[in-house]
């Protein structure tokens, strides 16, 4: 069948379909009036492409989906099928039900944000976070802003003003999405000066390089990647001692903010905030969306007096955390304080669970998937700039490409469900890992690839 250009309906004509009516009242008539505009210009490309035979029917259907599209919310829930278990992309770590209904119950209310229920009168939001950090960590004090990287600003802002700050070549990280460490670091006014090579800096480096303009040794965990072969850094130690010798201060940024041994699960050790407390370091800084699990947050640890001028800086002001991210970041560090965030978060609870667990699950997932499904072996990722180099192994299911549609098309119609489903395309394979679903989710996956695959 061709088509031309007087196949097409008028807007007038368009707008007098049933849906369409029934769209204007729930929608507004400008939204509808745009979305059939848009519709008929799209039809209008195909036609002249020799495209774009259809019916007023189809037109008017898909008119009226658009139109409902324009007023969704962009930002919405999926379910990661990736096994990758912090995804940036995906916004990082899910959140343990407890952290929820703590967000959820300040949200909905009014809150004792700064007021002192005691007596009476006003308090401080930095109280609802700090004792607790202090009793996880051993720090003396503590304060939590935005995300990570303002914690990295407020401290050098605060702390570093028009002074050096001494950094390895080796630790000038990228973190993603094209920004780094040390675009972040010159925000602050401080000045950065690069000691070592990109693979090896000593210690002996860092103490030729420091001046009587000097104000801090900073070490930046290199979390996103690996330097391997003919390396060298200087150990945490080395650094805390010589920072004393020479009154600097020691800061250390670990990214991630493990609180718990990765090592029991298979995985590379990753430095805790415990340790490098501990170990003597001035400051700490960590994310509290990465390996911890949390909400998005930026953790300090550190000295007291150093943590009261952070907390006294004016971009501490601008810097700092609204009340649900406050309710949500404790309620997950009660999690770690109770002994339960193996259980209790997420981010926990998918590194520990084992293969044996997911093998269950991805099969009853192939068979309902059919049309040559199988259960594969493969490894889930930790993600978030962590463990780059680590894996867990785990059971995949792998959908093999279909008669009428390539594992990308299929990869497509999965991204399309509602909520959409995300998986992985490797070697011609569309590979879902039930590791990063919640189980709650597993009905809502069936179900999304029946309809994706009912389609071929
Ligand atoms: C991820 C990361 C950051 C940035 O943390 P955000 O919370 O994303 O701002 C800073 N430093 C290191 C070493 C990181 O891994």
């Amino acid at each position: 069948m061709t088509a031309d250009f007087r196949s097409l309906p008028s807007v007038d004509r368009l707008l007098t379909d049933e849906r369409l009516r029934r769209a204007q009242a729930e929608l507004g008539a400008e939204t509808v009036l745009a979305a059939a505009r848009a519709e008929l210009d799209e039809r209008r490309g195909a036609i002249a492409l020799g495209d774009g035979a259809t019916t007023f029917e189809a037109i008017a259907e898909s008119a009226a989906g658009r139109a409902y599209a324009s007023l969704r919310p962009t930002l919405r829930r999926v379910i990661n099928a990736t096994g990758v278990i912090i995804h940036t992309n995906l916004g990082r770590a899910p959140l343990s039900d407890a952290t929820i209904a703590a967000m959820e119950a300040v949200s909905r209310g009014y809150s004792n944000l700064e007021f002192d229920l005691e007596a009476g009168e006003r308090g401080s939001r930095h109280t609802h976070l700090e004792s607790l950090l202090c009793r996880i960590s051993g720090a003396e004090a503590a304060i939590a802003v935005n995300n990570n990287a303002a914690a990295l600003l407020l401290t050098l802002s605060a702390l570093t003003p028009g002074r050096e700050v001494v950094i390895s070549r080796g630790q000038l990280v990228e973190i993603g999405g094209g920004f780094r460490i040390p675009d972040v670091m010159r925000q602050s006014a401080a000045t950065l000066v690069e000691v070592g090579t990109t693979n090896r800096t000593y210690i002996g480096d860092y103490a030729a390089a420091a001046t009587d303009q000097t104000a801090a040794l900073m070490r930046v965990h290199s979390s996103n990647f690996r330097v391997v072969g003919f390396t060298a850094s200087a150990s945490l130690a080395e650094l805390v001692s010589l920072a004393r010798e020479r009154g600097l201060l020691l800061v250390d940024d670990l990214g991630s903010g493990c609180l718990l041994d990765t090592r029991r699960y298979g995985l590379a050790p990753e430095p805790t905030p415990q340790e490098s407390i501990a170990a003597g370091a001035d400051i700490v800084l960590f994310s509290g969306d990465k390996l911890l699990g949390g909400p998005q947050a930026g953790i300090v640890l550190g000295r007291r007096e150093l943590i009261e001028r952070l907390r006294r800086h004016p971009l501490a002001r601008a810097l700092r955390l609204d009340k649900a991210t406050i309710a949500g970041l404790n309620a997950t560090l009660l999690h770690y304080a109770r002994g339960e965030a193996t259980r209790a978060v997420p981010v926990w609870r998918m590194i520990a669970t084992p293969a044996e667990a997911l093998q269950r699950r991805a099969r009853r997932w192939a068979r309902v998937a059919g049309r040559g499904a199988t259960v594969v072996e493969g490894r889930s990722m930790v993600g978030g700039g962590s463990l780059p180099e680590e894996s867990l192994p785990s059971r995949l299911v792998a959908l093999p490409p279909q008669p009428g549609a390539g594992v990308d098309e299929l990869a497509r119609r999965l991204r399309a469900n509602d909520p959409p489903v995300i998986g992985r395309v490797e070697h011609d394979r569309l590979l879902l890992d039930p590791r990063t679903v919640d189980p709650r989710e597993d009905a809502a996956v069936v179900k999304a690839l029946a309809a994706a695959l009912a389609a071929t």
